[in-house]
């Protein structure tokens, strides 16, 4: 193995700064953990804990309540192998009856440590989505599935100090600082706090680079890679600089960093899942193999890291006072994530933008995407927007079916939407002269420093909305999380001098999608989404296919009489705009075969933004780069 030396320069230089003025050693009531991952390309981690305990009854806890994942999703099933000890003497543990994720044990006379081995099952699904992930080259290890902690401390007061062993020649990135790398293969970490434990995840791989993005408002920022092969690694110039024009943007917009160091660990792979999960000091973001060699992907995933990026202000700094929680199994409540994360989606898209990750025209192809999806939403005639975000533990994990009608996790796109409607209203009133970008640095800048969570209600929100430009922002904000009806806000696309429109030129974003991922989207047509199998993934309420009798979960086979296919459909509906017959669709649903006749012949429809004649277009300005 080559020790990570990189690693350590960062670490170096914070000493330098005088950010950490010594190494910390651990304290006698600090946990001891280690963590042997040498078994990860067998999708199993191997855990070991020393706890501090006294005699009599004890409860330890397994984390519950994930943060940025905002649910109870800690994967308890995967917990396994659980073994205690005291004074070398095996002791009897009892899972609560009812709390699936405690743990009750009494701790003998005389022992002032319990020994707790388990075991972690990690999933192939969930790299970036605070799991445990592996595949044969590499690992995401979120330190929330290999633990127990005692039952009611606050994270912030728990020490634990963690080790890990690695396998051979693996390399890892974290924005942990090891204090020692020794015997080939094992790493000690400064000892920290349970909070930071949980909010520093650890990538390692077999193919391994790390890439500097340089320094900014005095904070060294890194970005950490593992792949597949080593071919997925190849960062091109144009990319490598976009990714330090990102993190200047971000100086320049919030004036402000609330990190020490910043490490993006970036996980290339088509093994382990694709998510991201934000940190303070890091984020987790796993994408696809290709996504730094294939125009298509770069262009999908393009906003993955600037949104992940940009959690660090919005979501882990300022923080909803619902999600603001002591420790890990004190529930959440979600209702403010159109801010946390509706406010970050808009700053994902607007800071690759502005960073050249994308293109103007990309950015308003996506956008136009977003809005067009939303605008065919029947759900929210009676689901409000809050209510998508007070249900994201029920919503987090349902499928594709139905959800024009059930509604997902639309506090995301809906949450963009919104912020570019907040943006041009505060232009207008301030005739140009202050935009959202005021706020950001208003409400998320403030003084750069270590990580720390400052909670926010609504009531901040409007007031620091006012102290930027003044608005009935109460009203606003709340008809458009509380009201239901049928259409999308979209003020904020027609507010910046642009108009949602449909022809039958593709949707750029769209024709990615299909081309990689064998996808179609006909849902502004016909009203349907297909999977590359054929399935429908969802058929909207009231379109011409919802009235012909199909339904979500049925396979599309032949398209009048010819096997189906993306190419087929499109000519079928180009060849229904010269006649009156009805589009014939065989479908097979599950035992039995049906053709239903769809009676439609309006020709395809994509989304796209089209200028408003004689209005500003507030939409460029609000792209351009704050930076050279
Ligand atoms: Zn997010």
């Amino acid at each position: 193995m080559r020790l990570p030396f990189l690693r350590l320069a960062p670490f170096l230089s914070v000493l330098t700064w005088g950010l950490i003025t010594s190494a910390p050693t651990a304290s006698a009531q600090a946990i001891q953990l280690h963590v042997d991952l040498t078994d990860a390309p067998r999708n199993i981690y191997h855990a070991k804990l020393s706890i501090p305990a006294k005699p009599g009854s004890m409860t330890l806890v397994f984390p519950e309540w994930i943060p940025g994942n905002h649910r109870p999703s800690g994967p308890i099933a995967d917990l396994t192998g659980i073994h205690m000890e005291a004074a070398g003497k095996p002791l009897a543990w009892q899972r609560d009856e009812i709390d699936m994720y405690a743990f009750h044990v009494t701790v003998p006379e005389g022992a002032e440590m319990i020994e707790v081995s388990l075991d972690s099952i990690t999933a192939n699904t969930s790299a970036g989505g605070g799991g445990p992930a592996a595949s044969s080259n590499l690992l995401d290890l979120n330190w929330n599935t290999v633990l127990l902690y005692p039952q009611g401390a606050n994270s912030d007061a728990v020490e634990v100090a963690a080790s890990i062993t690695l396998p051979d020649e693996w390399k890892f990135g974290t924005a942990l600082r090891s204090t020692k790398i020794s015997n080939k293969n094992e790493v000690e970490f400064t000892p920290v706090s349970l909070t930071t434990l949980v909010d520093s995840p650890l990538i390692a791989g077999e193919h391994f680079r790390q890439i500097d993005l340089g320094v900014s408002l005095d904070r060294p920022h890194v970005m950490d890679l593992v792949a597949d092969s080593d071919a997925d690694l190849a960062m091109k110039p144009e990319d490598l600089a976009a990714y330090k024009k990102l993190v200047a943007e971000t100086g320049a917009l919030f004036g402000a960093r609330h990190y020490r160091h910043y490490d993006f660990l970036y996980t290339l792979s088509d093994q382990v899942g694709g998510h991201g999960l934000e940190h303070h000091e890091s984020n987790d973001s796993a994408g696809s193999e290709r996504t730094l060699l294939d125009p298509d992907l770069h262009f999908i995933e393009a906003d993955l890291l600037p949104h992940e990026f940009a959690h660090s202000w919005n979501g882990k700094y300022r923080r909803p006072a619902g999600l603001a929680t002591a420790n890990y199994q004190q529930p959440m409540i979600g209702n403010l994530l159109w801010v946390y994360e509706g406010l970050t989606d808009y700053l994902g898209d607007l800071l690759a933008e502005r960073s050249g990750l994308t293109t103007p025209e990309q950015y308003r192809e996506a956008l136009a995407n977003t809005a067009a999806m939303l605008d065919h939403r029947p759900g929210r005639t009676w689901r409000p927007l809050e209510d998508t975000a007070c249900s994201v533990q029920i919503l987090r994990m349902v499928g594709s079916q139905w959800s024009n009608w059930r509604r997902s996790l639309d506090y995301y796109p809906e949450g963009e939407l919104i912020w570019l409607e907040v943006d041009s209203i505060i232009r207008q009133q301030t005739r140009g002269r202050r935009s959202l970008d005021n706020f950001l640095r208003n409400f998320e800048g403030g003084e750069s420093g270590p990580p720390k969570v400052v909670r926010y209600t609504l009531d901040d929100v409007v007031h620091a909305l006012n102290d930027v430009a003044s608005y009935d922002w109460a009203t606003l904000l709340g008809e458009r999380v509380n009201s239901t009806g049928a259409r999308a806000p979209l003020g904020g696309i027609e507010g910046h001098g642009w108009k949602l429109i449909y022809n039958e030129q593709p949707n750029l974003l769209e024709k990615a999608v299909e081309k990689r991922f064998k996808t179609a989207n006909f849902a502004y047509s016909l009203g349907f989404t297909i999977d590359k199998d054929g399935k429908l993934a969802d058929v909207i309420v009231g379109s011409p296919a919802y009235q012909s009798g199909i339904g979500p979960g049925m396979k599309l086979v032949a398209v009048n009489g010819q096997k189906w296919s993306p190419a087929v459909l499109r000519s079928a509906l180009k060849a229904a705009q010269r006649t009156t017959q009805s589009i014939e669709l065989l479908v097979e649903n599950a035992q039995f075969y049906r053709t239903y006749s769809v009676n439609y012949h309006e020709g395809e429809k994509n989304p796209h933004l089209q200028r408003v004649d004689g209005q500003p277009d507030l939409l460029t300005k609000m792209l351009a780069p704050l930076t050279k």
